[in-house]
């Protein structure tokens, strides 16, 4: 049936908004253990997945280049069920437990104390409390002695030179490959939140055979096979509330109304959707502490793998190795170990976070050409006395709307309170918030799950007992905070 103005009328029990993880695992969920049967899903773009998105270059096909997601960790209870039920193998993803390859100020080193000397001997002066060396674990255990302190400070930048010196809070961010002013952007509490993010990792991490969109594709067939109704290219650009638990959506071809709704997209989508029940959520308090990070990725094939062969120097990058480099906003860089017939090679030339991914991703707007020239550049300061080839091909991704979501600079709002209210903003109405930036795993995969099984828990009273995440405990939960490979 047609509306007013041309466009379909639809009518669905459950309006999911969103064709991420989350809104999928919400579909298929619903549909799989018959909660409900006419569920609806628009996604905004023409494929699924969000920010699960995997490539490959023609040469190697049978090689998923992950431009979003790139790991899962095996203490992700929830991906790890879907993975079971969907027969969905994988492969250990190796990257080295220590990061060996650091560059910072044209130092490069092998090693965090070799790294400190050369690049940052005023911290030798540096004494944090007890510590008598300012190593990345001493930083941890002696920021996390401040806790209480946290609240003080308007941003993590502040709360972070404080304690650790300016200086301090240099070598942390080369550390981590995340521009120093990536501190500027979230709270200081936003740091004691990956204690308990990490809480559930075992720092076991593997990849799907044909990479983390297994999931979601495998999803997607499950929702289609269910007769769950997915609507691609179909942005909702408005949700009113018409009555009591009726909703109305607007798209470009559709005039939805559905009893009940999810909302599965990011902050800065949520903010673009108009409407008397998306103009409430966007104005509460909770939902404007929300702040989120950019990231840019660029990955490269070349006819053979240079960044093995550096023989006028020991800096060289392995198979399974991987480099972390601010100076130039190339970020965290690192080969796949596979090679194509005749020995091509892929790159991670680029994982950039903040500021830094605006670099790229601002001059990719202006050209992609200058853009790999200047990338290019960045690579042989990085890796010096080599004859670096161009790529044969190379992908670029821009996440400007975020790769994971943190608690805004200024704001006091726990992650918790954002949980809570996210689970059902609206008390006797059925619209629930999911998504990754509504859980504590902010940042990976099974926080967007986790944040699902909230939904369905308080929506729909679902208890799915094997959905328990592991235990890890407390000496590892401390360990993983200490260590590097997290980031
Ligand atoms: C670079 C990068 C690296 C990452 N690395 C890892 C990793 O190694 N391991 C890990 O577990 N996780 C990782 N993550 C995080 C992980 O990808 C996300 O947590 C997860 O995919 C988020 O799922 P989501 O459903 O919450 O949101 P999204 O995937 O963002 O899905 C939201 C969907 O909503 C759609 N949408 C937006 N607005 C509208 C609208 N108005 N109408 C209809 N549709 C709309 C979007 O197009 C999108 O498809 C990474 C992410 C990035 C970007």
């Amino acid at each position: 049936m047609r509306g007013a103005r041309g466009s379909k009328n639809l009518s669905c029990d459950v309006a999911i908004v969103g064709g991420g993880i989350s809104g999928l695992y919400m579909a298929d969920t619903l549909l799989s253990l018959h909660q409900e049967r006419n569920v609806c899903l628009f996604e905004k773009e023409n494929k699924l997945g969000g920010r699960i998105l995997d490539h490959t270059f023609e040469r190697l096909p049978d090689v998923p280049i992950s431009l979003g997601a790139w790991r899962i960790d095996k203490g992700n209870a929830i991906v790890r069920q879907i993975m079971k039920r969907f027969e969905i193998d994988s492969t250990p993803l190796k990257i080295p437990k220590r990061a060996d390859r650091l560059e910072a100020r044209g130092v490069f080193a092998t090693n965090q104390s070799s790294l400190q000397k050369q690049a940052f001997p005023l911290l030798s002066n540096v004494k944090l409390g007890p510590y008598k060396t300012v190593s990345y674990k001493n930083m941890a255990k002696y920021l996390l002695s401040k806790r209480e302190t946290a609240p003080q400070y308007s941003s993590l930048s502040t709360f972070l030179q404080d304690h650790l010196t300016p200086e301090g809070l240099n070598f942390l961010t080369d550390l981590i490959a995340f521009p120093p002013y990536f501190a500027q952007e979230p709270n200081a509490e936003t740091f004691f939140e990956s204690l308990e993010k990490y809480k559930h990792f075992t720092r076991n991490f593997i990849l799907p055979h044909k990479g983390v969109s297994a999931l979601t594709d495998a999803l997607k067939a499950s929702v289609i096979k269910q007769k769950g109704k997915i609507y691609k290219d179909e942005e909702v650009k408005t949700i009113h509330e018409v009555g009591k638990n009726i909703y109305s959506l607007k798209t470009a071809r559709f005039k939805v109304i559905a009893k009940k709704l999810v909302l599965a997209v990011p902050m800065k989508s949520m903010q673009k959707i108009h409407g008397s029940l998306a103009g409430k959520i966007k104005n509460n308090p909770i939902f404007k502490s929300i702040g989120y990070q950019v990231a840019y990725k660029m990955i490269a094939l070349y006819e053979k793998a240079w960044w093995k062969h550096n023989s006028s120097t020991s800096w060289r990058l392995n198979d399974e190795q991987n480099c972390r480099s601010n100076s130039d906003c190339l970020g965290y860089t690192f080969p796949y170990k596979e090679r194509g017939p005749n020995g091509e090679a892929i790159l991670q030339a680029v994982y950039a976070k903040s500021h830094c991914a605006v670099k790229w991703g601002e001059l990719l707007k202006i050209s992609r050409k200058v853009t790999e020239q200047e990338i290019h550049k960045a690579l042989k300061r990085l890796f010096p006395g080599i004859d670096i080839p161009k790529p044969l091909q190379s992908v670029h991704q821009y996440w400007e709307n975020g790769f994971q979501h943190m608690q805004r600079a200024g704001t006091h709002i726990s992650v918790s309170e954002v949980i809570d209210w996210a689970k059902r903003p609206f008390p006797q109405q059925e619209v629930f918030i999911v998504g990754e930036a509504y859980n504590l795993i902010r940042g990976w995969v099974e926080g967007a799950l986790q944040s699902a099984k909230n939904a369905l828990e308080e929506g729909w009273n679902m208890k799915i007992s094997d959905m328990q995440p592991q235990r890890v405990d407390q000496t590892r939960v401390l360990e993983n905070f200490y260590d590097l490979d997290l980031y």
